[in-house]
């Protein structure tokens, strides 16, 4: 499957569920869990345990025209929410989104020039 990226603001953000296999996606895992991401899922918001495994990286893609800038909003996920996701078409959980698009908003914030009034 390929994913391109639109430059129309409007359209939906881009997601990607890749199983927690390969190097790119193991660094991204162990990146989330060294900053304190990786204790729970993003999606059933339950603590990864010996029994619910890290399974997925779910990855969304925003980006800003206006901003000529991509933003990316990374969750790790148990199995059963990564198969959910997969069910229902690759959509997120509505709270994933809204998060997603709250990051989007922050980064925007931080990448917007400084205005000087000294
Ligand atoms: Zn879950």
């Amino acid at each position: 499957m390929t994913y391109t990226v639109s430059n129309d603001p409007h359209a939906d953000p881009l997601l990607m569920v890749l199983p927690l296999q390969g190097e790119v996606t193991r660094a991204v895992g162990e990146d989330l869990n060294s900053s304190g991401h990786g204790k729970c899922c993003a999606g059933c918001d339950k603590p990864f345990t010996v029994a619910r495994k890290q399974r997925a990286v779910g990855r969304m893609t925003h980006f800003d025209d206006a901003a000529g800038r991509l933003f990316t909003t990374t969750w790790l996920l148990c199995g059963i929410c990564a198969a959910a996701i997969r069910r229902n078409g690759g959509r997120l959980p509505a709270h994933l989104v809204q998060e997603a698009r709250d990051a989007t908003s922050a980064g925007l914030l931080l990448a917007a020039p400084a205005e000087g009034n000294a």
